[in-house]
């Protein structure tokens, strides 16, 4: 959001954005939406565009909020009576019912500008069961004119009884021409085709990996997950290394390198690989390891992956990705 502004969702959303806002102005507006699609999309800037929408005393007829009103400064001052966020207490902790509660109590429905009451919840998934039931009674009896955003890029671990009560809307991925523009005018002198396919096309995910010190770092990991293939570096240490950074980032690359690998080794003229920089490592590892080997070093890391946050030991968790890679010198006989 820059500032003076107010928050407009981004190029590639607008299809969704019309379709909400058709909703709205037939007086259709559901009291829930459920925001999903894969991350570094912008849903967050969607759900943020579509509360200041609400909220703003003089929204254009497509629905962009103003800019100037009252309710504009207020959302631009994050001080509006009647929006509320609730995220974790910290990245990867649970949503906790006493947050649910607080915006669900009788008198926190009613609105105080008399528009709307606005509740964002992001990620939704990250409710545990007694929130997710808390928040479950308001979606069954909700109160007029209160309207809910649930986030979530996995919808599939909220409860059925939560997304039944949702109106669901899932965002697409760009096509990857707007997405090439949109990045090229944030980033200057990046390589915008790498850092899409980096990051699945999903484009505030390319521009965060828009970094040259961070391109170089991947590189360097993935020499070191070359070299423990090679028996020439030891997993403990690398993961030790590894667990000084971004789980999510280092799971995210070395995900990208093993399904590379099989892609290679599957099809070494396989045009749509995630790495398109590192073919040739990346190619002569999956010639070192053996199919059933790179299939289950895959689901390894699949899992990894999925049970994010929930992790306890990081150190422990990149050892026992690493630690199978490794040849007989450090001690692995597999
Ligand atoms: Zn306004």
């Amino acid at each position: 959001m820059s500032e003076g502004h107010a928050p407009i969702p981004f190029p590639w959303q607008m299809d969704e954005w019309e379709l909400i806002q058709r909703t709205r102005r037939d007086d259709r507006l559901p009291h829930a939406l459920l925001l999903t699609g894969p991350e570094g999309m912008g849903k967050r800037r969607f759900a943020d565009a579509l509360a200041a929408s609400l909220l703003c005393c003089a929204a254009a007829s497509d629905g962009i909020p103003c800019g100037n009103c009252r309710g504009c400064d207020l959302f631009r001052a994050e001080t509006h009576p009647d929006l509320k966020y609730i995220v974790p207490e910290e990245p990867g902790k649970a949503i906790l019912i006493d947050a649910i509660r607080e915006f669900t109590s009788k008198e926190s429905l009613t609105a105080l500008a008399g528009g709307y009451k606005i509740v964002i919840i992001e990620p939704a998934d990250a409710m545990n069961r007694s929130a997710a039931n808390s928040l479950l009674k308001t979606l069954e009896e909700p109160v007029d004119r209160t309207f809910m955003v649930l986030i979530s890029s996995q919808p599939g671990k909220l409860p059925a009884t939560i997304r039944s009560r949702c109106r669901q809307l899932q965002m697409r991925l760009p096509e990857p021409s707007l997405a090439k523009q949109w990045l090229s005018g944030e980033t200057e002198g990046m390589d915008t085709a790498l850092l899409l396919s980096l990051a699945s096309g999903a484009p505030l995910k390319a521009r965060a990996l828009a970094d040259p010190a961070l391109l170089r770092l991947r590189v360097k990991l993935l020499r070191q997950f070359a070299d423990i293939i090679a028996g020439k570096a030891d997993p403990v240490t690398v993961a030790a290394a590894w667990n000084k950074l971004d789980l999510s980032l280092v799971l995210d690359w070395y995900y990208g390198w093993l399904t590379d690998c099989l892609r290679l080794k599957t099809d070494p003229e396989c045009t749509g690989v995630i790495n398109p920089d590192q073919r040739k490592c990346l190619q002569g590892i999956g010639k070192s390891i053996e199919f059933k080997r790179l299939f289950g070093y895959i689901d390894d890391v699949h899992q990894a992956i999925r049970a994010r946050g929930s992790q306890l030991n990081q150190q422990m968790l990149l050892e026992s990705l690493l630690l199978p890679l490794a040849g007989r010198q450090f001690g692995n006989l597999g």
